[in-house]
């Protein structure tokens, strides 16, 4: 599954939010309760209405939704890459997510202490990110290192690895972080390989107050410029609000939301920006038995898509037959897109759109 790590200066919000997405109604979707991993590690349903429709025309009797894995990285500090804190463990952690959401203070409240004195979220991104960019740095030090007897021995693998380790260092050394290096199709999975921290996408949370959290606030405004300048991401969030709801049933929740001025619970939010920033899309399978939604890359193809569910569905892939979403609900159902000629039969170059209801056909 996909992993996001959560991370910030101490006294942000993050356990707050972490709580709150981890033990919400809809975290805890019917049947697939919310499974705490470690403290620090939460499996969250990822909220799709059109799941539920799905399963409501096909009269399913569970309905399962996909996952994503939220990964509480606490301890991120200036001094964390020298191991000040508990600096190298967390850095550690970061290295295994596929993107960071990275949350920032962005209310003031003079009983909740700033560990620079002020509230300042541009200042608190730039620290963290600095402290990521001095691990990378150290990390390529010594990991070129490390390759020098192999490029000696002209190992071409080691010769891909040193040339982007070098590009990645540079462009750290000119205070950039390493994503803004342009790398070929070519170099594209050796790069993701390096599991440099600062190419990792970024998420920024601006963790409002509970009166800013439907509107934003002047705060959040220069995190949105700052993501925009980037190319980053952004959502507004109030964690004391979000933590409420997590306390409430579905339909006082449903309320309370109203009452706030929002029209959906800031975890909906934060998973979606967090699919788009990941370039994530979701396909169903849908029968008696079971609804359910899988997690796939932007682009993947139906064999590899079907690998998602079990390994032998991809080694063994026939054909799909595949009804897209919006035909499966005006057609009522399977058995009604049949008959209008919307189930296709597609082969192995066919690239899974977001919401088609797919059935594998496969050897075993
Ligand atoms: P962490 O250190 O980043 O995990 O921060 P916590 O989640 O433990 O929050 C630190 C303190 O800030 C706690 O007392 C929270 O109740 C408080 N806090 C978190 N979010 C908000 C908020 O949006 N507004 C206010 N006023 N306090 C908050």
């Amino acid at each position: 599954g996909f992993k996001m790590g959560i991370v910030g200066l101490p006294n942000v919000g993050k356990s707050t939010l972490f709580n709150a997405l981890t033990k919400t109604a809809a975290a805890q979707a019917a049947n697939f309760p919310f499974c705490t991993i470690e403290p620090n590690v939460g499996d969250v349903a990822v909220p799709d209405a059109r799941l539920d429709k799905l399963a409501a025309i096909a009269k399913s009797r569970q309905i399962i939704p996909t996952r994503m894995t939220f990964v509480d990285i606490a301890g991120l500090v200036k001094g964390a890459s020298k191991g000040e804190g508990l600096g190298n463990q967390f850095l550690a952690n970061i290295r295994e997510v596929d993107a960071i959401a990275h949350v920032l203070r962005c209310f003031e409240d003079g009983d909740v202490t700033h560990v620079e004195g002020r509230v300042d979220p541009v200042a608190d991104a730039e620290t963290i990110e600095t402290e990521l960019m001095l691990a990378d740095l150290e990390s390529i030090e010594k990991r070129r290192a490390n390759l020098v007897r192999k490029l000696k021995g002209n190992d071409k693998e080691a010769q891909q690895q040193d040339r982007l380790l070098a590009a990645a260092q540079q462009m750290l050394e000119d205070g950039k972080p390493a994503r803004m290096v342009e790398v070929s199709d070519e170099d594209a999975k050796a790069w993701k390989n390096l599991q440099l921290l600062t190419t990792k996408p970024v998420l920024y949370v601006c963790n409002v107050s509970e009166e800013d959290a439907a509107t934003g606030n002047e705060y959040s405004e220069r995190v949105a410029r700052m993501a925009a300048d980037q190319g980053n991401a952004h959502v507004i969030i109030s964690a004391k609000i979000e933590e409420e709801i997590s306390l409430l049933e579905p339909d006082e929740a449903q309320m309370f939301l109203q009452e706030m001025g929002l029209e959906e619970p800031g975890l909906d939010r934060l998973i979606r920006a967090g699919y788009d920033l990941l370039k994530l899309e979701t396909y169903f399978t849908v029968g008696p038995k079971e609804a359910r939604a899988w997690t796939i890359r932007r682009g993947t193809l139906a064999p590899q898509a079907a690998g998602v569910i079990h390994g032998d569905f991809e080694k063994g892939f026939i054909r799909a037959e595949t009804i897209a979403y919006d035909d499966y609900i005006a057609c009522n159902g399977e058995q009604g897109a049949k008959e209008a000629g919307k189930m296709r039969a597609e082969g192995k170059s066919y690239v899974v759109k977001d919401g088609d209801v797919m059935h594998f056909l496969f050897n075993t």
